[in-house]
């Protein structure tokens, strides 16, 4: 046995609840919690220095092959225009065959624009790329690309490489796969050492999507051991047969109700601030999403899909309101992103036990001043944006993620912007933050008796920090000491 010692652990039970030791057994779990260091013989002693425990931070939304592939890959993050970016791009090695790169914004380019498919050509005339845009909605390709992947439709013959929608998707779907066993579990092994140098003890992922078999599912239950964090799989898929055959508890992630703001696809009750003629894009049918979530709810599977505008929101609340009508249950069905709600639809999700699994960085990205939401939303619209303290004070249980790679796989980076949200009504008091990264998300997954608080019985997972959470000034910058699983 270990007794870990000599700092302040927040055990997040309930607030203002600290301990100052805990004694953890041979298979890892916690046998008890002391708030006076006690003098026990024959158990190895830890010393913490003093130091801030928090329970491991639990990501909720994460696609974290796609993270772990592409940090493997061509980061454009960081580029001023097109020549940097086709300097990055020359410089990258391919993964399996491919050249992957991501975090791509046209918006941050001096050029304003995506590449064209001839200067791509020019960098990568025999190897098959991809360049996705920062939100994933988007991306370009090569010709090598271009003639490779197997169209529902033909290209058009000025086709400039830009694909959005479902052609977006079945580009990146095709990038994905086909990669050997050996690349996939480096991926994941890629994103694992992320997580855990950032704090994180449990991350959600979303594997595939709705048009891709579910080879990752059982590479990671299978390869498990190798990871240093513990993976909660989403199946991507609306087949609930094929969700059940697998053993799943949960299907979907972020399948599509609509697409996102920065390309005018997010479904929007009223029109587009900035183009009026759009109220962007339900991409399924209300009679799909209603068999589809009926026969999950039916089979017992927690639902989650992607729904970012008021209208797409209010589509599959709809569903999970008929469902948890017709035959209660305590599944959780999620609705991810959930950025534009008003308050009748918040009212609403809670009466039907409807959980949100959001992203506070989406807030630092794009609301306040002249941002994207107050450009596509104008400014009434954008105060209904992000609305956390709306949600978590109605009791509506709300968790945090980074949706990385869309934005760093960074808890403390979420934490910081939920306190910090810029319509200060919705903002969260630090230890309510850091609830939606530990307790809450444990909660979400019906993992609330393993892991999520430190507690007697629970998973010794601690994330050790230099600094209170509670108190600091910038939580963003508080340094890790250690991650202990
Ligand atoms: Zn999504
Ligand atoms: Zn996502």
């Amino acid at each position: 046995m270990k007794l870990f010692y000599n700092a302040q652990f927040h055990t997040i039970k309930e607030k203002n609840d600290t301990v100052s030791a805990v004694l953890v057994d041979d298979s890892g779990y916690i046998k008890e919690t002391f708030i006076h260091t006690p003098q026990i013989e024959n158990v190895e002693k830890i010393d913490l220095h003093n130091n801030f425990i928090y329970p491991g931070f639990i990501d909720t939304h994460t696609h974290s092959f796609e993270g772990g592939l592409y940090s493997l890959s061509a980061n454009l993050e960081n580029a001023e225009n097109l020549d940097q970016v086709f300097e990055i791009l020359a410089e990258t090695k391919p993964v399996s065959g491919k050249i992957f790169a991501f975090h791509f914004d046209e918006n941050n380019i001096k050029e304003k624009r995506f590449p064209t498919i001839s200067e791509l050509d020019k960098i990568f005339p025999e190897i098959p790329l991809i360049l996705r845009r920062v939100d994933g909605h988007a991306c370009v390709i090569n010709s090598k690309a271009a003639k490779m992947i197997d169209w529902e439709k033909p290209l058009p013959s000025d086709f400039n490489g830009y694909l959005f929608k479902r052609a977006n998707g079945k580009a990146s779907n095709w990038f994905h796969k086909d990669l050997t066993d050996d690349a996939i579990i480096k991926a994941y092994q890629q994103a694992a050492n992320i997580a855990l140098q950032n704090g994180h003890t449990v991350v959600h992922t979303m594997i595939g999507d709705a048009y891709s078999d579910i080879k990752h599912y059982k590479l990671i239950k299978e390869n498990s051991h190798l990871f240093p964090i513990e993976f909660i799989i989403y199946p991507q898929i609306t087949n609930v047969d094929i969700a059940l055959e697998i053993g799943s508890r949960r299907i979907g992630g972020c399948i599509l109700a609509d697409g996102s703001l920065g390309s005018y696809t997010a479904a929007l009750l009223e029109p587009y601030s900035d183009k009026p003629e759009t109220s962007g894009i339900l991409y399924r049918s209300d009679d799909f999403w209603k068999n589809f979530i009926r026969k999950a709810h039916k089979n017992d599977l927690q639902v989650a899909v992607h729904c970012i505008g008021d209208a797409a929101i209010s589509q599959i609340l709809n569903c999970y309101e008929t469902v948890q009508s017709e035959d209660p249950k305590d599944l959780k069905h999620i609705i991810i992103h959930n950025e534009l709600t008003s308050d009748e639809m918040l009212d609403r999700m809670d009466r039907a036990n409807v959980s949100a699994a959001m992203q506070p960085m989406f807030d630092r990205l794009w609301a306040g001043k002249n941002g994207l939401y107050e450009k596509r939303l104008g400014k009434d619209r954008t105060s209904r944006t992000n609305r956390l303290a709306s949600i978590y004070n109605r009791n509506i249980l709300l968790t945090g993620g980074s949706d990385w790679y869309i934005t760093d796989l960074n808890a403390l980076m979420g934490i910081d912007a939920a306190t910090r949200i810029h319509n200060e009504k919705e903002q969260l008091t630090p230890y309510q933050a850091i609830e939606i990264y530990t307790k809450n998300a444990a909660i979400l997954s019906g993992d609330e008796k393993r892991f999520g608080t430190i507690e007697k019985g629970k998973l010794a997972n601690f994330v050790c920090l230099k600094d209170n959470i509670l108190e600091s000034r910038s939580i963003k910058d508080i340094p890790i000491h250690s991650v202990i699983v």
